[in-house]
């Protein structure tokens, strides 16, 4: 049985400040129409923190702000760490809320990672580990803002992570193939249709614009793996572990991609 989560990890925009449309820099690139620094509010933010372009985003140029997710991060450094006090009426606190986000945004992300690794049947070697490192995460992110600001990050994502590579492991150990253990990280743009990545590692695989259609990705790993317009359609990602609804987002597919439980087809998909 997996605990249920006492934090939420996805975004709720309603009680969030807007902070990753404020505190997060983003570039002009095929993501962005213009240049914006950290800090700086965006300037489709409007004054109740909503977005003035939200339901226009692709077609506007923000591509970006379509795939980007916070875990949950947002409302809780909003009404967690700061209580509901935000920062465009507490201006004295806005540069460190602006700090603490993305901290949080991590630790969030390794609790999403480690709650969906808990709730898999194949992690029963290593369940108490998980449990004891999720409660350990948990608890960073009710820490202050100045306790949050100090944390060792990397060092704590590095435990985190090694338990991930074991989930991993576990999961994939009955479905791998030989050669899928062999496989590099370099897709970009690959013709991989019909492939057969069962139980393949794709962790950190740069798969931007591959052609994964019909490919057999069930049970892969898909952790941090760049999905930016892969071809996902009639692909196969039944019991793949560690894909994001963001991952998921970022890519192309169509009404036959199977997705894992839990993860929705974005509206941008035929
Ligand atoms: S375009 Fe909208 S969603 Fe994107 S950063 Fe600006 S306000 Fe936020």
């Amino acid at each position: 049985m997996s605990p249920k989560p006492p934090y939420q990890l996805q975004a709720d925009c309603e009680n969030c400040f807007g902070l990753c449309c404020v505190a997060l820099p983003y570039a002009k690139s095929a993501d962005f129409p213009i240049n914006k620094d950290g800090g700086i509010p965006c300037r489709n933010l409007q004054a109740d923190y909503r977005c003035k372009i939200h339901q226009n985003l692709r077609e506007k140029g923000f591509k970006g702000c379509t795939v980007y997710e916070c875990f949950g991060a947002g409302q809780k450094v909003s009404q967690v760490t700061y209580a509901g006090n935000d920062w465009r009426e507490n201006p004295d606190t806005a540069k460190e809320m602006f700090e603490v986000f993305p901290i949080m945004q991590q630790l969030h992300e390794m609790l999403g990672y480690l709650h969906e690794a808990l709730k898999r049947e194949e992690t029963q070697p290593i369940y108490k580990e998980l449990q004891a490192a999720l409660e350990q995460t948990a608890a960073l992110t009710e820490l202050n803002p100045e306790s949050i600001i100090s944390l060792n990050v990397p060092a704590h994502r590095a435990i985190v992570n090694e338990l991930l590579k074991r989930t991993s492991e576990l999961v994939r150990k009955d479905a791998v193939r030989k050669e899928n253990t062999k496989r590099g990280s370099d897709y970009i743009g690959a013709k991989l249709k019909g492939a057969d990545l069962k139980g393949a590692s794709l962790r950190g695989a740069l798969l931007i614009a591959a052609d994964l259609r019909n490919a057999d990705m069930r049970l892969a790993d898909m952790i941090g793996a760049d999905l930016r317009d892969a071809d996902l359609s009639g692909a196969d990602l039944r019991g793949s572990i560690f894909l994001t609804q963001v991952q998921v987002n970022s890519a192309r597919g169509d009404r036959k991609t199977k997705l894992p439980e839990g993860l929705r087809s974005p509206a941008h998909w035929t």
